[in-house]
């Protein structure tokens, strides 16, 4: 079989060899092996002729698959097997009838479930979110499917680099938007933390960039501090007895850029940059008590906060997570976070759902539970939807992103819900009629109206009224798409109720005044009394808004006026459209499409109208995503925007190649600066002085606002290109005083 050359022959059996090396270190079977070793051939002359877009050989891509599901994961023989063979149905001659009789059913069906996810994704990319709702479902039967997809991922976003642009948009977005909180709901730390930074490099690479420096730049300082911070913890620990490893963890890229836009901070004030853990060996029977000893003895050496203590031990996180963590005042008053596990625990924590599976022994339970609680809480919602795919992402994603709470019946039964879920939210996943009919609750012996918020740990009786509606502003309050679902269901039955009894008062009325009943009379009827639609119509004469002296009204000579009424109408909407076409945003937008040459866009497309989002306003010469969503315009953002992430997430294949042509010509884009500092007599004076003369930048409108000798700014003007923006903001920044100036 030997057809590539010797150099590339060798990389393939050394990583071929590490998977058997990690097998026998997994005391895996000599049946095992020998079927790995049949598996591997089997991909290796199914693909041997192929090659990845990077040049090399294609079996690399399934051997590092299967390297990712030892590593990161744990998973054994099976899975490496189906990983070796995950792309041959879908890419090559052997048909799914082949695997089984090699390799049997398990396999067989793995691989199915593989494949039907990769025939999503790869003849519509738009459909990327039904990719994600089969995944989900594949999951609940057999869990190896959707952590092979994840490894699977994990290397399509290690090898991004050889795609071409768009690809690279549309790929990265997925990945934030939906495997990254997957691999997080998972427990998989590890990956999900890689996804994101491997995302953020496409997505937004100055500030990736940006932020791998600083780290690298306050790397010593950093050790040091840190190898003071922890000689006295293992002095203590020593002495004690116990067997201890003591590592520092630095956040990674993407999560210290979440807390630097979240929070609106420069990095150096990121306080939990790093987070100190300690590992402790312990037995089985101890290990709660290990981690309280020694959580005791790091703060007698060091001060807590109480309000940051964290104990994931006596209640994991759903994804099975444990530790505890607590917040220390170091010696140079400096926060530290530090985190208490075992070893066992820090094996979860680390690779996830898999790691229990060798521990399976002694940790179960717990572990167990909460994974199966929620897969069925994922299969739930994907069954209780059948209605469009929007509502469906929204409602994974109110989901998948929240944090969560532990709450508890009165009989003490605990429950997972997400953060900012209500009283309400609560009646529903216990009961769709304890929801319907909730008037309040007692939590933790307290009455409260069905809106309050819960937290965790709090202890909650629902109370209900056989009186009690439905409302509908109880949508505003509710946090779980569950009694999302359960709500617009009660309203839309009392709408449908409401529309049939209207449209029955309505034929009488018809019938009182001899008017026919037909579709003429109805839209007559509806133009008259200003209704948009027929629902309208018959909830108007439900509830008497619409009444029989409006029927005889519409019938008789009088209406003739009201119909000229509304014929004039479109005219004023008219007018109206005309002033805001010379609105100042709409002058900039013009200005744009009219000047089409701004952008370089792939594909066909030049000759459509380009919008600058409002959301992100992109100027020239920032990384941009083009999106095309119809055939007459395309609108742009700016690649980080975060609308722009959930839109490529559920249009793929609606990304427009776009990027600035180098010579920019006389495009003028608004955008807006904000500037924050100690006010001092002669700044505004300096500020507008660097912006009018030194820049000669045009502003469209300044606002400065100054209390208690702090001063905020806000600027929005005209810029051409990103980099006169950028030493305008360093200009300003050079300004005594000031202490931080930003993009809006
Ligand atoms: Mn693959």
């Amino acid at each position: 079989m030997n057809t590539l050359p010797n150099e590339e022959m060798q990389q393939i059996y050394s990583r071929y060899r590490d998977i058997q090396l990690k097998l026998r270190e997994r005391h895996a079977s000599r049946e095992q092996k020998k079927n790995v070793r049949k598996a591997f051939s089997l991909a290796f002359n199914a693909h041997k002729d192929m090659r990845r877009r990077s040049g090399e050989p294609y079996i690399l891509h399934p051997l590092e698959v299967a390297n990712i599901i030892l590593d990161n994961m744990n998973l054994g023989a099976t899975s490496v097997i189906c990983a070796l063979l995950h792309d041959t149905v879908e890419d090559t001659e052997y048909t799914l009838q082949d695997i089984e009789t090699l390799f049997g059913e398990e396999v067989a069906y793995i691989i199915d479930g593989l494949t039907k996810i990769d025939d999503v994704s790869d003849t519509q990319a738009s459909k990327q979110f039904e990719t994600f709702r089969k995944i989900l479902l594949s999951m609940s039967k057999d869990a190896r499917v959707i952590l092979i997809k994840l490894a699977d991922r994990l290397h399509n976003m290690r090898t991004l680099d050889s795609m071409p642009a768009d690809k690279q948009m549309k790929i990265s977005s997925e990945t934030l938007y939906m495997y990254a909180p997957l691999a997080h709901r998972l427990g998989f730390y590890n990956i999900k933390s890689e996804l994101e930074d491997l995302a953020m490099k496409y997505q937004d690479p100055g500030s990736y960039e940006y932020i791998a420096k600083k780290i690298q730049e306050s790397s010593s300082e950093r050790e040091q501090f840190i190898s003071d911070f922890t000689a006295p913890i293992k002095e203590k620990l020593t002495e004690k007895g116990f067997s201890f490893e003591i590592l520092s963890r630095t956040k990674s890229i993407y999560s210290i850029w979440q807390k630097m836009t979240k929070k609106k901070i420069p990095f150096d004030e990121v306080y939990d940059l790093f987070a100190i853990r300690i590992i402790i060996d312990s037995d089985e029977e101890h290990q709660k008590s290990s981690c309280w000893s020694v959580y005791s003895l790091v703060t007698d050496i060091y001060t807590p906060r109480s309000d940051r203590l964290r104990d994931w031990i006596s209640t994991p996180k759903s994804n099975g997570y444990q530790s505890l963590h607590t917040t220390v005042m170091s010696h140079t008053g400096k926060w530290v976070e530090v985190q208490i596990r075992t070893r066992q625990m820090d094996a979860i924590a680390e690779n996830g759902f898999a790691a229990h599976w060798v521990y399976k022994e002694n940790n179960k339970q717990s572990y167990e539970q909460g994974v199966d609680a929620w897969l069925s809480k994922i299969k739930e919602i994907l069954q209780n939807n059948d209605s469009n795919t929007g509502e469906l992402v929204a409602g994974v994603k109110m989901n998948l992103f929240n944090k969560e709470i532990f709450v508890f019946t009165p009989k003490g039964d605990e429950h997972t819900m997400p953060e900012n879920s209500t009283v309400l939210d609560f009646a529903y996943e216990i009961g769709e009629q304890l929801g319907n009919f909730c008037i309040g609750a007692k939590v933790n012996n307290k009455l409260v109206p069905p809106s309050y918020l819960l937290k965790s740990g709090d202890q909650i009786e629902i109370i209900t009224s056989k009186k009690q509606k439905v409302h509908e502003e109880w949508l505003s309050f509710v946090a779980t798409s569950k009694a999302v679902d359960s709500i617009s269901k009660v309203l839309q039955k009392e709408r449908d109720d409401k529309i049939n009894e209207g449209k029955s008062i309505l034929k009488t009325y018809f019938k009182k005044y001899d008017v026919e009943i037909n579709k003429i009379n109805r839209d007559k009827l509806m133009a008259f009394c200003n209704c948009k639609d027929k629902q309208e119509l018959y909830i108007g004469i439900y509830n008497g808004t619409i009444t029989e002296a409006n029927v005889k009204q519409c019938f008789s000579k009088i209406g003739l006026f009201y119909k000229f009424v509304n014929a004039v109408k479109p005219i004023f909407k008219w007018v109206k459209g005309i002033k805001n076409l010379f609105s100042v945003d709409n002058a900039i937008r013009r200005k744009l499409s009219q000047n089409p040459q701004s952008l370089l866009l792939g594909e066909n497309v030049h000759e459509i109208k380009q919008i600058i989002a409002t959301c992100c306003n992109p100027v020239a010469g920032d990384q941009v995503i083009a999106f095309s969503l119809n055939d007459k315009e395309i609108v742009v953002h700016r690649a980080n925007c975060s609308n722009a992430i959930q839109l490529s997430a559920k249009y793929g294949d609606k990304i427009v190649k776009a990027k600035w042509r180098p010579q920019q010509t006389q495009v003028d884009f608004l955008t807006g600066i904000y500037i924050k500092g100690f006010d001092s007599k002669g700044l505004v004076h300096s500020i507008t002085g660097i912006i009018s003369q030194d820049f000669q930048v045009n502003c469209r409108s300044i606002q400065f606002e100054s209390s208690e000798g702090i001063f905020e700014g806000r600027i929005s003007l005209y810029i051409q290109h990103v980099d006169n923006l950028n030493k305008l903001m360093d200009k300003l920044k050079l300004i005594q005083g000031i202490e931080k100036v930003e993009r809006i």
